[in-house]
C-alpha cells in the first residue's frame, strides 16, 4: 500500500486517533522532533551504516496512514522515544 505523507493532516489523524483511544499524546505537537529538528510526519532520507562498511538509505517518516491508525511514541529519523 502505498504511503502518503501530509504534515497538517498527520498532526490532526494523530491527535484524532488519541481522543479516540484515549492514549496519551507523546508526538510533538508542531510534529518536529525536539531531538534532531526533523519533522516526524516528513519522509526523509536515512543512511543505515552495514557491518561490511557500506551503507544503505531508507526513506523514513510517519506517513498519515500510520498517525491516523497507531500511536506515536518516537522519532522515526533519530530513534528518540517520547514516551520515557
Ligand atoms: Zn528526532
Amino acid at each position: 500500500m502505498a504511503k502518503t505523507f501530509n504534515i497538517q493532516e498527520s498532526i490532526r489523524l494523530q491527535k484524532q486517533y488519541c481522543e479516540n483511544t484515549g492514549a496519551p499524546h507523546f508526538a510533538p505537537k508542531s510534529g518536529v522532533c525536539w531531538k534532531c529538528n526533523k519533522n516526524i510526519y516528513e519522509e526523509l532520507p536515512k543512511v543505515y551504516h552495514q557491518l561490511d562498511g557500506s551503507t544503505e538509505t531508507i526513506m523514513c517518516g510517519i506517513s498519515t496512514e500510520e498517525a491516523e491508525n497507531q500511536l506515536v511514541t518516537g522519532c522515526p529519523h533519530c530513534n528518540r522515544s517520547y514516551c520515557e
